[in-house]
């Protein structure tokens, strides 16, 4: 069965524009020239790259071509489409500044790297919430580490707290003795 759903995947296939390769080359850069052969980095990147836009922030991505129709079925609950490869017109760019957690700028940045935690510059968080879901799908041994931290030391705070507590009781315990004693 064709659904406009696929009919539409495959026209902004169609559309998809070339994007260079995240890092040094852009796509069309010359980078190896021999008498009768001229290989750009586009050519290079067989799998190649592409941008897609975010139909809601039109915040820009690069997304590996093999991955691209599986991005571009990604749906909004109101069944819109998460991502276009078409630049959406008159939205004006959202962008945010929430650095991930694995950032080289993190104050615990010295921590996570004697823990062995990879860096990661990404750096364009809008929500805390955009920021957990990242370290949980692109960084998933730094996300179980500290949540491992993070539970233990909610249990030692636990500890420490019932521990308090006890003494607290222990205290008005002797204390009413005391004065029991002084008015019997
Ligand atoms: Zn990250």
């Amino acid at each position: 069965m064709t659904t406009n759903k696929e009919v539409a995947i495959e026209e902004m296939l169609r559309d998809a524009e070339e994007a260079a390769e995240p890092g040094v080359t852009k796509a069309g850069t010359v980078i190896s020239q021999s008498q009768d052969m001229t290989m750009t980095a586009a050519e290079l990147q067989s799998a190649g790259y592409v941008y897609v836009y975010d139909t809601i922030t039109a915040k820009s991505s690069i997304v590996n071509r093999n991955m691209l129709s599986q991005i571009l079925q990604k749906m909004r609950p109101d069944g819109s489409y998460v991502f276009s490869t078409r630049k959406p017109e008159n939205i004006e760019i959202i962008q945010g500044s929430l650095k991930c957690y694995m950032h080289p700028d993190d104050p615990d940045r010295e921590k996570y790297t004697k823990m062995g935690l990879i860096v990661c510059k990404k750096s364009d968080f809008l929500t805390e919430l955009d920021r957990l879901t990242h370290l949980k799908n692109r960084h998933p041994r730094a996300y179980a580490t500290l949540e491992l931290e993070r539970t233990r030391s909610e249990r030692e705070e636990d500890r420490l707290e019932r521990m308090a507590l006890t003494d607290s009781l222990r205290e008005m315990n002797k204390t009413n003795t005391t004065k029991g004693s002084k008015n019997g």
